[in-house]
C-alpha cells in the first residue's frame, strides 16, 4: 500500500484583521468591504516561502525518521531564487541525507497538487520509498485589492511512503489546460488578473469539476462515497455551486478558510487537505483537487494508522497560534510594500560569502553543533576543542541538531538602536536543555513576552536580505514557545509544602484544595473542634479533606496537633517535613470565637481565643519560618478580621488577637525580607460555622469561601512580590487596609514641653489626616516625628500653588508620595537607575527616584549623579502622569525634557503603574 504516511501545517502567527485594510483603504476602494471579513496571515518579515516550508516540514517530520527520506519536492510560485535550487536550502535546513533527489515545482497554484501526484508516481516507479512534499506561498498583491483580502500566506507538508500509511492513495487524474485567467510575467511582483467573472465561470466553475468527476469515474467512486471534499476557490458563492455540480452536500465539503487565514497561493490545497486529515476518521475517504492552468484531483481512504501518529502542531495548531493586529502599515512594510527610512546603519555590506556558506551549511543552515564523544557535552558551535573544562577532549565531537532542542532565554535585550524592520531588535542568549547556548535573534514575538527562563524553540528565519544581489541568507532565530508565558504566568505550587491550620472546614478546606490543584503537597491540620473550640480530638475533620484532594490525584497528609501549645506548632511542621521533606507554605486559619461583651469576658474565654489565633499563629510560623529561613524561600499569612482592623461589639478577646496578628505580620515581614520571606495578612468574609448566625441568610449564600481562595493562593505564590500588606476579602471584592500617619504639628518647634492647652489649641492640626501616608518601620516613625514637615512652608506652597492648583486635581508632590504604591516590583529586577525631576511651576520641586536591588526610594531634592533627568511644567507632569498627555507628544514637542540616558528614561512606564 502506498499513501500519505505523516502531514504538517504551519500558518504565519501573524494575522491582519481584513477590517484594518477597509479602514485605511476603504476611501479609495470601498468594494474590498464584500470580502473584509476574518483575519489573513501574513509572514512576519523574516518568513519567506522557504522558511515557512521548513516549518510545515518539521511539524510533518514529528515522529518518522528522517534519514529514510529519498527525495524532496517543493512547490511555490513565490520562491526566492529563480536559480539556485529552493528544495536544496530546504533539505540542508532539515538536514535531510545529502544523497536524495530534491527539485523545485512551480509557476502554477496547481504544484502543490502537482509536486504531490509526481511523488506518487515516483513511488509506484520503485526507486523512491519515502518522499517528503513541501508547499508554500506567500503571493504579493497591490494594495486595497481583493486580492489582497483573499490571499493569506502559509505551508503544508506531505510525506508519501509505503510503511505506516494513515491514507492510502486510491488515484488521481489531471487536467492541463493553459488558461490564463491570471499571470505573473518574469521579474513582476504582481500577478496581472483577467475579468474575474471569466475566471469563475469557465475556470473555477468547469475545470475542478470536470477534474473531480474524472477522478471519481477512474477509481470507480461516487461522489457519495466522498467524506471531505477539498479543492479551494476564494470565491465564496462558486466554491458552492462547484460542489452542487458534484452533486455534494454541504457538510463533505471542507470549509475553504477565507475567515482563519485566506488561501495559501499552491499551498492552499494541501493546507486544507491537512486540515482534513486532522478530522478525518479510519474508513473515511478524502478527495483533494489543486486549481491552476488545469487541475490535479486526487483520492485518499484514511486507514487506522492515523490515529497512531504522533502529536504535531497541526493544522489545528497552526491555525490557533496566533497574534491578530490591525496595523495595516505593519502589514505593507513586512510585505516591503512601502519604503521606511531604515537609517545609515542599514547600509552595512550585506553580502554573504558563498564559500563560507558552504563550507560551514550544516552549522548555518541546520543548525548542527557538536557533542562530545568523551563527556557528552554539546556544545554550539562545533568546535576542535571540548567546551568542557574538565574535559577538554581534543577532535571528540560528533554532529549534534540542535533545531528540535528545548531551550530556555538566559539573558535578553531589547535594542532600538540596532537596525530592525520590526523594532526593537529582540535577541539575548538562549540555553539548550542538555547544554549548548548561543546569542540568538528573537522572531514572532514582542520585547514583553520575553522573560528568563521562558521556553523557546528555534525557528528557521531569513536573516539578511542582500537586495543588490538578491540574495537571502537564513539562519535560526528563538521563537516563545506557544502558550509557555501563560504556563509561566500560571500561579502554580509545584514541588511546594503547604501548611494550613484549620483546614478540616470552612476557609481552610477551600485553600488547601486549591493549593493542591495547582500542584502543592498539603498538610492539613485540624483538631476538629466545636466553634468555641471546645471538644477536639476528632480525627474526622482533616481526614475528608485530605480524602478528598488525593481523590481528586493531589498529594496531601492530615495533622491533628492543637495550635495553641507550642508541641502542636512543632508537630505541624514536623508532619509537613516528614512527609514531603521541606515547607515553603504557611496559612495560619485555624480559629475559634468565644464571644461576650467585656464585663463578661472572663480570663478563659480571653485566653482561649488569644491562644489559638495569635499564639497558635507563633507557634506554627516560628519552626516554619526557621526552614523557611535556611532555604531561602517562603510565604506566610496571618488571617485577620474587620473586627480587628476596626473592632466589633462583643469581640474583644478576638479583636484584640486578630489586631495582633498585623503587628507580628509587620515585624516578621522586616525579618523576613532578606530571605524572600513574604508575610501578608488576609481579613477574609466568608460563609462557615464562625458566620452564620452573623450574617443573613441571603448574603450567607454569596459568600461562598472560593471567592477568598485566590487572593491567598496568589499571596502564598512566588509570582507575589508583596509582604507586610492586609487585604480584605469576600464576594468577589478585594480591598487593602493599610495604617497611615497623618503628617502632625510640632508644637513649640519640639523645644519645650506644651501643655494641655497647646495640645488642645492643636488638636485638629494633631488630628489631621490630610496628608497622610504610610510609615514602613519605627524607626522611620521616630524620624517623622523627630522631623515633621514646617507647616509654614506647606501654607506658603499652597498659595503659590493655588492657580495651577485650580487646573490640576493633583499635584506633583501627591503623584510623587504615591509613587511607592505604583511601583512594580516585579518589573524591576536587575535595574539600577536614579530619575531626577526637575518640576517648575507654583506646584513644582526636585525629586529624585532611586531604583535598586528592586527598590524604590523616592526623596525629595538633587541627587549628584542622576542616570537620567525629567525636566516639566507642573501641569504638564500631571497631565502625563494621569495619561490626558501622551509623553511621545511631550517629548516631541519640547514639553517633556530628558538630559542624560534617554533610554533609561523610557524604563519609567515599564516600573510604574501611573494613572
Ligand atoms: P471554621 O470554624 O469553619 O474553621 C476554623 C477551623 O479551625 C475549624 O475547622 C476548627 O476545627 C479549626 N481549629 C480551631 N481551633 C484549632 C486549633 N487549636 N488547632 C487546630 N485547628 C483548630 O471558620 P472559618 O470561617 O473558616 O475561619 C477561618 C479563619 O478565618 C479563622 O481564623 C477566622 O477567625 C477567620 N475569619 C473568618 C471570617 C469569615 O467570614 N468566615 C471572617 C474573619 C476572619
Amino acid at each position: 500500500m502506498i499513501g500519505i504516511t505523516s502531514y504538517g501545517t504551519y500558518i504565519p502567527r501573524l494575522r491582519l484583521d481584513r477590517m484594518a485594510i477597509f479602514q485605511s483603504m476603504g476611501w479609495f476602494a470601498p468594494a474590498i468591504m464584500m470580502v473584509a471579513q476574518g483575519e489573513r496571515s501574513m509572514c512576519n518579515w523574516d518568513e519567506d516561502s522557504i522558511t515557512m516550508a521548513v516549518t510545515a516540514a518539521r511539524d510533518c517530520l514529528i515522529g518518522q525518521d528522517k534519514s529514510t527520506v529519498d527525495a524532496i519536492y517543493l512547490a511555490s510560485t513565490t520562491l526566492p531564487y529563480a536559480d539556485r535550487q529552493n528544495a536544496g536550502i530546504v533539505a540542508t535546513a532539515l538536514n535531510l541525507r545529502d544523497d536524495i533527489v530534491s527539485t523545485d515545482f512551480t509557476a502554477s497554484q496547481r504544484v502543490g497538487t502537482t509536486a504531490l501526484v509526481t511523488a506518487f508516481d515516483a513511488l509506484k516507479g520503485g526507486d523512491r520509498n519515502n518522499i517528503l512534499v513541501a508547499a508554500a506561498d506567500c503571493r504579493e498583491t497591490k494594495a486595497a485589492y481583493f486580492y489582497e483580502m483573499w490571499f493569506g500566506d502559509g505551508a503544508a507538508s506531505i510525506m508519501v511512503g509505503d510503511k505506516d500509511v494513515i491514507a492510502e492513495y486510491k488515484g488521481s487524474h489531471s487536467l492541463s489546460y493553459d488558461f490564463a485567467d491570471h499571470y505573473r510575467g518574469r521579474l513582476k511582483k504582481y500577478d496581472y488578473v483577467w475579468e474575474e467573472r471569466w475566471a469563475r465561470d469557465e475556470g473555477y466553475s468547469k475545470i475542478i469539476p470536470e477534474a473531480i468527476q474524472g477522478l471519481l469515474n477512474n477509481t470507480n467512486t461516487t461522489i457519495d462515497q466522498v467524506d471531505h471534499l477539498v479543492y479551494p476557490c476564494f470565491f465564496k458563492a462558486e466554491h458552492k455551486k462547484i460542489a452542487k455540480k458534484l452533486g455534494a452536500k454541504p457538510e463533505q465539503v471542507m470549509d475553504n478558510l477565507h475567515e482563519m487565514c485566506g488561501e495559501t497561493g499552491c499551498a492552499h490545497a494541501l493546507v486544507m487537505l491537512t486540515a482534513a486529515l486532522e478530522k478525518a476518521k479510519p474508513g473515511e475517504k478524502i478527495v483533494v483537487a489543486g486549481f491552476g492552468q488545469g487541475c490535479n484531483a486526487l483520492l485518499f481512504e484514511v486507514t487506522d494508522h492515523i490515529t497512531k501518529l504522533a502529536a504535531r502542531s497541526g493544522f489545528e495548531g497552526a491555525v490557533n497560534n496566533k497574534k491578530s493586529i490591525d496595523n495595516y502599515p505593519k502589514f505593507l512594510t513586512f510585505k516591503d510594500n512601502i519604503q521606511t527610512e531604515m537609517g545609515i546603519r542599514a547600509e552595512a555590506p550585506t553580502q554573504i560569502a558563498v564559500t563560507t556558506l558552504w563550507r560551514k551549511r550544516k552549522m548555518l543552515l541546520g543548525l548542527v553543533g557538536g557533542k562530545c564523544r568523551e563527556c557528552d557535552t554539546p556544545q554550539f558551535p562545533k568546535m576542535d576543542i571540548c567546551v568542557n573544562p574538565n574535559c577538554n577532549a581534543h577532535h571528540s565531537q560528533d554532529d549534534y541538531e540542535f533545531s528540535n532542542v528545548p531551550a530556555k532565554i538566559n539573558s535578553y535585550t531589547g535594542d532600538l538602536l540596532a537596525v530592525s524592520v520590526d523594532p526593537p531588535h529582540k535577541y539575548g542568549m538562549i540555553q539548550f536543555e542538555g547544554g549548548g547556548r548561543f546569542m540568538a535573534d528573537f522572531t514572532d514575538c514582542d520585547l514583553e513576552e520575553l522573560k528568563v527562563g521562558l521556553p523557546v524553540q528555534l525557528m528557521f528565519r531569513r536573516r539578511l536580505e542582500d537586495k543588490e544581489r538578491g540574495f537571502s541568507s537564513y539562519f535560526w532565530k528563538a521563537m516563545p514557545v506557544p502558550g509557555a508565558a501563560e504556563m509561566m504566568n500560571r500561579v502554580r505550587f509545584d514541588n511546594q509544602v503547604a501548611i494550613i491550620t484549620g483546614a478540616g472546614g470552612g476557609l481552610g478546606r477551600v485553600y488547601a484544595l486549591e493549593l493542591a490543584k495547582r500542584g502543592a503537597k498539603v498538610v492539613v491540620n485540624d483538631l476538629g473542634g466545636s466553634r468555641d473550640g471546645s471538644g477536639g480530638g476528632s480525627t474526622r475533620a482533616a481526614d475528608l479533606v485530605v480524602e478528598e484532594i488525593k481523590s481528586s490525584g493531589g498529594e496531601a497528609v492530615a495533622n491533628y496537633d492543637n495550635v495553641a501549645t507550642v508541641e502542636g506548632g512543632e508537630n505541624i511542621v514536623k508532619s509537613a517535613v516528614d512527609a514531603f521533606g521541606r515547607v515553603d507554605i504557611v496559612v495560619n486559619n485555624a480559629g475559634i470565637l468565644r464571644d461576650k461583651s467585656f464585663t463578661k469576658m472572663e480570663p478563659e474565654n480571653w485566653k482561649a481565643v488569644l491562644d489559638v489565633h495569635l499564639n497558635g499563629a507563633y507557634h506554627v510560623s516560628r519552626p516554619a519560618y526557621t526552614l523557611m529561613k535556611d532555604q531561602g524561600y517562603g510565604r506566610i499569612i496571618m488571617t485577620t478580621s474587620a473586627a480587628g482592623l476596626y473592632g466589633n461589639f462583643g469581640q474583644t478577646n478576638y479583636s484584640a488577637a486578630k489586631l495582633a496578628l498585623v503587628g507580628l505580620m509587620n515585624t516578621l515581614t522586616i525579618e523576613g525580607k532578606k530571605y524572600n520571606i513574604n508575610v501578608n495578612t488576609v481579613a477574609p468574609l466568608a460563609a462557615s460555622r464562625l458566620t452564620e448566625d452573623i450574617m443573613p441568610p441571603e448574603i450567607f449564600a454569596k459568600m461562598k469561601p472560593e471567592y477568598v481562595s485566590p487572593i491567598v493562593l496568589y499571596l502564598c505564590s512566588d509570582k507575589c512580590q508583596e509582604s507586610g500588606s492586609i487585604y480584605n476579602a469576600g464576594m468577589g471584592y478585594y480591598n487593602r487596609a493599610a495604617f497611615y500617619t497623618g503628617p502632625g504639628v510640632a508644637i513649640n518647634k519640639g523645644k519645650e514641653p506644651p501643655t494641655p492647652e497647646d495640645i488642645k489649641a492643636n488638636w485638629d492640626a494633631i488630628n489631621s489626616m490630610e496628608d497622610a501616608r504610610p510609615i514602613p518601620d519605627a524607626n522611620a516613625a521616630i524620624i517623622a516625628l523627630i522631623s515633621p514637615p514646617d507647616p509654614k512652608a506647606k501654607k506658603a506652597k499652597s498659595q503659590a500653588a493655588k492657580p495651577e492648583q485650580e487646573s490640576a486635581s493633583v499635584t506633583p508632590q501627591e503623584i510623587f508620595e504615591l509613587m511607592p504604591n505604583q511601583f512594580k516590583k516585579d518589573a524591576s529586577a536587575g535595574v539600577d537607575v536614579v530619575f531626577q525631576y526637575s518640576i517648575s511651576g507654583g506646584n513644582g520641586g526636585d525629586w529624585n527616584v532611586t531604583i535598586k536591588d528592586q527598590t524604590c526610594d523616592i526623596q525629595v531634592g538633587k541627587v549628584d549623579k542622576a542616570t537620567c533627568t525629567i525636566k516639566m511644567s507642573d501641569t504638564d507632569f500631571v497631565d502625563m502622569v494621569t495619561g490626558k498627555l501622551n509623553p511621545m507628544q511631550a517629548f516631541s514637542s519640547g514639553k517633556l525634557q530628558i538630559s542624560g540616558d534617554v533610554m533609561k528614561s523610557q524604563l519609567i512606564e515599564k516600573l510604574f503603574s501611573m494613572k
